[in-house]
């Protein structure tokens, strides 16, 4: 295979900076073994899943996992926080029938209690995971039918779920922009950076995690083999490519990933003063009445969190400049919602990269006899990447079943179209998108 051409950066500050875990080290880069069983490119949740499982199934294994920055710092470290169980306005298009969405939903949940699981077998409580659920919140009510439309799909898969509004939703939130909300309790909440590289230091002993260590190429043959881009090779039994928007730099589905990016915000802590406006609030989050609206968090550690912005990630990564131009907005969403705490400025700012495929399915694919690739194509990235990376495992283990069968059946991403109609149309769509979005921004 080619070498890679672009290779993940990180631009701005976030979750990773309210991490306890952000100075755990992982394996030096001298104890890197000429061979391994498995190799896991990149750590994100993907990773984190491939590995992990691998590790669950072959005790005995060599397992590395390789990535190219710190871990935390990538785009499962900067994300909004949610671990979503139910079918999401940001996504759920893409999986067509009603069975497929519960399925996820079956999945999801199945992914984020394994998640859970492991966090208390393994002593590292202290992460921010929070299994608070989450609201669907509308600020217009043009925006309702979403809500409707949600109920309709959670009455048929017999989930519960509440309607909040008014008086009570103030009282949860600190907020009053938004008119009607609906809470559902089967998402987590959690800081992602934290939780990231929480689990990769608890990784089982047969697994080297390798951080800042960037793969150049594979080469795929009998032995299969990395090239780090130290110019170190490293023989492996299976390749696991788990590199999320830069999987097609290795030359695997080409031409399928539209990584969208988006911004994120961070108040400073609050005061105690500041704090009397949240009396009785605890940590909650919510996702927009529109997919290109604002996400909001009011997190453990007393900031309110927004995301929002979107424009289309042509070169794998944001810039300054960027950033710069995302704050009228993000500042605007978080004013709106909190006029009495105007005063209190923003501490870190970030942008990161939504993995999208044109029609939100995922990719998982054998690229050759030893070589293997997954990465999810849509909003709701942390529970599906990391169920991909999960059954990935199954798959190169030679292992079968009917959860595999489904998410190998939904990897039908979309092939873009050609330039320059794919930057033209996707920044057309996007714009179209959050003019649309209006008051749920
Ligand atoms: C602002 C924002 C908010 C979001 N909010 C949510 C949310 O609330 N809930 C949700 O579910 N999803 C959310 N997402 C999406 C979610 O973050 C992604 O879907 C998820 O992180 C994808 O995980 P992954 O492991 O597939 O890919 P990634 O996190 O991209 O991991 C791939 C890894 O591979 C590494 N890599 C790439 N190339 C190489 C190389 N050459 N050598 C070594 N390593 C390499 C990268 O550095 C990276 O660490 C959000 C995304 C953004 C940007």
């Amino acid at each position: 295979m080619k070498n890679v051409k672009l290779y993940p950066t990180t631009t701005g500050q976030s979750w990773l900076e309210m991490s306890a875990y952000k100075h755990h080290t992982f394996n030096d880069l001298s104890e890197i073994k000429d061979e391994y069983d498995y190799i896991v490119v990149g750590a994100g949740y993907g990773g984190q899943g491939a590995a992990r499982h691998l590790a669950e199934l072959h005790p005995t294994a060599k397992i590395a996992v390789f990535e190219a920055i710190m871990i935390g710092n990538n785009d499962s470290g900067k994300n909004a926080g949610f671990i979503i169980d139910v079918p999401h306005d940001f996504g759920d298009q893409g999986s067509s029938t009603f069975e497929d969405n519960q399925k996820y939903f079956e999945l999801n949940t199945f992914i984020i209690k394994w998640l859970g699981d492991v966090i208390k077998e393994k002593g590292i409580e202290d992460v921010d995971w929070d299994h608070c659920g989450k609201y669907l919140c509308c600020a217009e009510t043009k925006s309702f039918k979403l809500i409707d439309h949600e109920i309709s799909e959670l009455k048929k898969m017999n989930t519960d779920y509440e309607i909040v509004e008014g008086e009570d939703l103030f009282k949860r939130t600190g907020t009053r922009y938004y008119k009607k909300a609906l809470y559902t309790s089967g998402t987590v909440l959690i800081n992602p950076a934290d939780v990231l590289r929480g689990l990769f230091s608890v990784m089982p002993d047969n697994v080297d995690v390798f951080e800042e260590c960037p793969v150049m190429r594979i080469d795929e043959g009998s032995p299969t083999s990395i090239v780090l881009r130290s110019g170190k090779r490293v023989k492996g039994k299976f390749v696991l490519v788990t590199g999320g928007p830069f999987i097609p730099q290795f030359g695997i589905g080409k031409k399928v990933f539209c990584p969208v990016l988006s911004y994120g915000a961070f108040t400073r802590q609050f005061t105690d003063e500041e704090m009397r406006h949240f009396e009785g609030v605890k940590p909650w989050g919510c996702t927009a009445g529109h997919p290109a609206g604002t996400t909001v968090r009011f997190t453990r550690d007393h900031r309110i969190y927004v995301r929002n912005g979107f424009s289309f990630a042509t070169s794998l990564t944001t810039s300054h400049q960027r950033i710069r131009r995302a704050i009228p907005k993000l500042r605007k969403a978080y004013e709106n919602r909190y006029p009495e705490l105007k005063h209190v400025n923003f501490e870190y700012v970030y942008g990161g990269m939504i993995n999208m495929t044109m029609n939100y399915r995922p990719l998982m694919m054998q690229q050759y006899p030893t070589v293997f690739a997954s990465a999810c194509g849509e909003g709701a990235g942390v529970a599906k990447t990391s169920l991909l990376g999960y059954y990935l495992a199954e798959w190169v283990s030679g292992m079968g079943s009917a959860n595999l069968d489904f998410l190998r059946r939904v990897s039908t991403p979309k092939r873009l179209p050609p330039e320059p109609f794919l930057t033209v149309g996707a920044e057309a769509r996007l714009a179209y998108e959050e003019f649309n979005a209006k008051k749920e921004i």
